[in-house]
């Protein structure tokens, strides 16, 4: 399918860099562009019917209700969720994440149970855990990755013992980007009363994801990553966990009443985590994002993401300076390096040449004991990537031992 017809949709595209050159962006691990329907969804909100939700008695404020609404039960739809009900909006994967940590596991669990992860987690999938365990004295242990960085039924079967009551893990990671088996992984955990949580900030996105078909019990991720505006995100819990959790904020909206004795009684979930005047606009977008992306199909936007992603890869390993690090992965971020090259000076020279990659540890910071490198520069595609795109990249990867030269010509 050809995907360039899309690109249309987005402004971002049609801009140059500061340089006056075409933009090649491939930081879509980070952020993505927002396609022109989800800006006017967020315009049309803003300019012509503005009211706070779930709060007025007037017209205005019942069609931000049902627009409010709307979008929660498009997400849910999107993510195969039984019930909108089940769909909580947050802030991003980060807040989902604490909340799952802070708001369900602090009061599940107990000191010594253990809560296994990955040290290719990101930074938001890690530490929500670390925090916890000094709180109540649980464990974080880690499931082993193999030799190309995948987490195998075999290292979970490793990992899991009489104390594992939570697994918590990245669908796509967001450095080695390799597809879990969640299926297969919550099949083994649900027969040992495991709770299954995914982080799928940077799956939702990029491939069809059914939470029913999965089985898993909580699934976190961010809009701006899937073409939505900044600062909204999805909890989807299993509803009878979402009941059992605390909210990890009060005010008002999420109480059905309360006395002076200081005694609270809770609206159901999703109220009962959206305390205080919820981002509308965000959920609006974030409505609209999915709907678009729906149109397009996910599996069509997988599908291109596989072919470029195998394209690049082909065309990265015939230059000798470049080191990749995760060739065979499915899906997911490119990670390499300029050999001899600090991977923040490659992504400058990268970004004279109007190429934007990231470069750094990408909030995986526990994963260079694993790539036994403290640094590479990451490519992320979207479905509004061309071979293009990948060309240009390659040709600046090409600059060989000139890479310093050419940055400081
Ligand atoms: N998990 C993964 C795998 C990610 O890639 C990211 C963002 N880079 C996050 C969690 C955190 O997402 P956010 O910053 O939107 O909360």
């Amino acid at each position: 399918m050809d995907m360039s017809i899309y690109r249309h949709d987005f402004p971002m595209l049609k801009g140059k860099t500061m340089q006056g050159q075409p933009l090649v962006y491939l930081d879509n691990g980070a952020t993505t562009f927002k396609p022109q329907p989800v800006i006017n969804a967020v315009v049309d909100y803003l300019s012509s019917y503005t009211a706070n939700a779930h709060r007025g008695d007037y017209d205005l404020s019942a069609v931000v209700d049902e627009r409010y609404e709307t979008a929660r039960a498009d997400i849910a739809k999107f993510i195969h969720a039984k019930r909108k009900e089940e769909v909580v909006f947050t802030s991003g994967t980060t807040d989902s994440l604490n909340l799952v940590a802070k708001g369900f596991a602090k009061t599940y669990l107990q000191a010594g149970d253990e809560v296994l992860i990955s040290v290719a987690e990101h930074a938001s999938n890690t530490l929500p855990w670390f925090d916890l365990a000094q709180e109540i004295g649980c464990t974080v242990a880690y499931i082993d990755l193999d030799e190309h960085g995948c987490i195998t039924m075999e290292n979970v079967k490793k990992a899991v013992n009489e104390h594992t009551k939570i697994i918590s893990l990245a669908h796509v990671t967001n450095v080695l980007g390799h597809v879990l088996p969640v299926r297969e992984i919550c099949d083994y955990a649900h027969e040992r009363n495991i709770i299954v949580c995914i982080d799928g900030a940077q799956s939702v996105p990029h491939m069809p994801v059914d939470v029913q078909k999965m089985d898993c019990d909580f699934l976190a991720f961010s809009g701006h990553k899937m073409c939505g505006p900044t600062g909204i995100g999805v909890l989807y819990g299993r509803y009878e966990l979402l009941k059992q959790t605390k909210p990890t904020r009060s005010g008002g909206g999420n109480n059905a009443r309360y006395n002076a004795c200081g005694s609270v009684s809770l609206k159901n979930p999703p109220e009962k985590f959206e305390a205080g005047t919820p981002n509308i606009e965000g959920a609006i977008g974030l409505g609209a994002a999915v709907n678009y992306l729906s149109q397009i199909g996910m599996d069509n936007i997988m599908a291109h993401e596989i072919e470029l992603r195998r394209y690049a890869i082909e065309k990265l390993s015939q230059i000798d300076k470049v080191q990749i690090y995760n060739p065979d992965a499915n899906l997911g971020p490119i990670a390499f390096n300029i050999k001899g090259v600090f991977s923040q000076d490659a992504a400058s020279l990268f970004n004279k040449y109007g190429v934007a990659v990231r470069a750094g540890q990408h909030c995986a910071k526990i994963l260079d004991e694993y790539l036994h490198v403290t640094n590479t520069v990451r490519a992320s595609l979207y479905f509004y990537n061309t071979k293009e795109d990948i060309d240009k990249l390659a040709e600046v990867c090409k600059k060989g031992d000139d890479f310093l030269d050419a940055f400081f010509e």
